[in-house]
């Protein structure tokens, strides 16, 4: 979740406040077991700060804020060397496309038979399926084979 860009001088007068909540503390009993044996639970720093990054897909400059690391790390429980690869966009792009294929299987599962024949709902899931790697997603190869085959067939 992004801030928007603040830029009008009302809120450049709150810019320190902004400085120091990029350092956000730490409570690791807050962290998940498999966090807490990390070797770092027995000495864990004091405080989380924003970690940049740029994107693996399209290269950008992002930050991992200090605060949602904390939520990440101490709420939801991630594992504390989980790390960003994807600017935001590009994780939206990523869920978009991980929804799409999990509508494609279940659609899939109940409607195999006219499925089979429907050249555009092949391509829709193989290009979904052809996509998802740029977006650090894993290689379906036994999927798009199949798919591939069948729009051979079907075309
Ligand atoms: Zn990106």
């Amino acid at each position: 979740m992004r801030r928007p860009r603040q830029t009008n001088n009302r809120n450049r007068l709150f810019l320190h406040l902004e400085d120091k909540a990029k350092v956000v503390p730490v409570d690791a009993n807050q962290w998940s077991e498999d966090s807490k044996r990390s070797y770092v639970f027995h000495s864990p720093p004091a405080s989380y700060e924003d970690i940049k990054y740029h994107c693996s897909r399209c290269g950008k400059s992002a930050v991992y804020s200090a605060a949602e690391q904390k939520l990440a790390i101490e709420v939801r429980k991630a594992y504390i060397w989980q790390r960003r690869t994807l600017c935001p966009e590009c994780w939206s792009a990523r869920q978009r496309i991980e929804r799409g294929i999990r509508e494609c299987q279940s659609r899939w599962r109940t409607h195999k038979r006219e499925l089979q024949r429907d050249a555009g709902f092949l391509r829709q899931w193989l290009g979904l399926l052809e996509t998802h790697p740029d977006y650090g997603g894993r290689k379906n190869h036994s999927g798009v084979t199949m798919l591939r085959r069948l729009l051979g067939a079907s075309v």
